[in-house]
């Protein structure tokens, strides 16, 4: 269709303004933690579209651990509506970012360009998304196509930290459910000709194998917490681990290795602590914690995750004299997959193919990212990630977006926002 036509050569038209979008809100150093300059940054967004007619709302999320007056936990939310009642798409991307780290051959704030590419933290995950949704709806309004219903854009703080402050704390307030919204397309990394359908759960938990202090040198007259975790850990690696690499899902998780059930350790303390400048005294520890990091997949029961664990303990248990523990679970995130055909996922996958001229690739996140709180708390379902960036690149020293990658996801998002919304044309 010719409107089509003329809407993405507005969008490559807007190329310049695409890179300056993107460098601006780099620019913005929104790090998480702490979570700083994220008013600066969703006044900045709204600042731009309340200019282009949107109605624009802060909400802060008060009380939600992270916020005080000196780290105000901002998110801003715009919308505009259409010619009539109709469908509402909402582009919703996350503001912070994690810490620059070491490692960077340029500022990782100062958004430099080179080579066809914008670096800074951020700029992959995910400035560059927000910068492409803002672009694509901007088009979208001057293109003149006629659309009903209502376009929706959110800037969201902490996403790296649970989303707690932001979209969990929106959907919450209804901000993420019908009849105000009915698709959600979060621009996060996961490539240009991919839509992340969803991602695994998540399963923290802490084990503390538990023991009784005696004097270091006669360790027969105590009982060390420190070698009950070691017991614990020989039954996971030989184990656990193997049997959670047989487990094999149809998600279609990239990368490839992940593409089953996994755990990481993810730290372990017992005994006195370290580095406390002097020397250890002889002590039998009584306590030994390990944290644990399990990713599962929709196949399995979340009860049986948290089951292959206790029966690991309890075994011990039963088995090793003087064996106790205790076991607390850190946090909990059902796997989520939106269906392969629902409207999101094929608006999207259309306009793939129209900009890029190959078909998408349909995938699933090996970690979790917002899509929870708006399956789980707001309840919709139409709700996929696309937007330009390297997966690979998220969190990494000189981070960068593909300035091509750029343009061409604003492309396929403002194409499948006008078939979401029924444009007429
Ligand atoms: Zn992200």
């Amino acid at each position: 269709m010719p409107e089509l036509d003329t809407l993405r050569r507005l969008i490559a038209d807007r190329t310049d303004e695409a890179v300056a979008l993107t460098r601006d809100l780099i620019r913005i150093p929104t790090v998480n933690p702490p979570g700083d300059a994220y008013t600066d940054c969703a006044e900045f967004i709204g600042r731009r579209l309340a200019a282009r007619g949107f109605q624009v709302e802060y909400v802060r999320a008060e009380g939600v651990p992270g916020d005080s007056d000196r780290y105000p936990r901002t998110n801003v939310i715009a919308r505009i509506e259409g010619r009539g009642p109709g469908p509402c798409v909402h582009f919703n991307g996350h503001t912070d970012v994690v810490p620059a780290g070491r490692g960077w051959t340029v500022d990782p704030f100062e958004g430099v360009v080179k080579d066809g590419k914008v670096y800074g933290r951020g700029s992959c995950d995910m400035k560059g998304g927000i910068a492409a949704s803002i672009i694509a709806v901007e088009a979208i309004l001057d293109s003149g196509i006629p659309f009903h219903g209502a376009l929706e854009i959110s800037g969201t703080v902490d996403e790296e930290s649970g989303g707690y402050g932001g979209v969990g704390h929106l959907a919450k307030l209804g901000y993420f459910s019908r009849p105000r919204v009915d698709h959600v397309i979060i621009p996060e990394p996961l490539n240009v000709d991919r839509v992340c359908i969803g991602h695994r759960g998540v399963w923290w938990a802490e084990v503390e194998t538990k023991g009784r202090v005696a004097h270091g040198s006669m360790p027969f007259l105590g009982n060390c917490a420190v070698r009950h975790m070691g017991a614990v850990l020989h039954r996971i690696e030989t184990e656990l681990i193997p049997r959670l690499a047989a487990k094999r899902t149809t998600m279609p998780v990239v990368p490839e290795g992940a593409r089953q059930s996994t755990i990481n350790l993810n730290s372990i303390h017992g005994g006195q602590i370290e580095k406390h400048g002097g020397y250890p005294s002889p002590m039998v520890p009584d306590s030994c914690r390990l944290v644990l990091d399990r990713r599962y997949l929709i196949e399995e029961d979340p009860e049986e995750v948290r089951a292959e664990i206790v029966g690991i303990l309890e075994s011990l248990k039963a088995e090793r004299p003087g064996f106790d523990y205790e076991l607390s679970e850190v946090l909990a995130f059902l796997p989520t997959m939106t269906d392969a055909d629902s409207p999101v996922v094929r608006a999207v996958e259309d306009a793939i193919l129209t900009v890029l001229g190959r078909p998408a690739q349909q995938v699933v996140s090996p970690g979790t990212y917002d899509q929870k709180h708006i399956v789980r708390v707001g309840h919709l379902k139409d709700c996929i990630a696309y937007g330009p960036g390297i997966l690979d690149l998220a969190h990494q020293p000189d981070e960068y977006v593909g300035i091509d990658d750029l343009i061409h996801s604003a492309q396929v998002m403002a194409l499948a926002a006008l078939r979401l919304l029924g444009s007429t044309t």
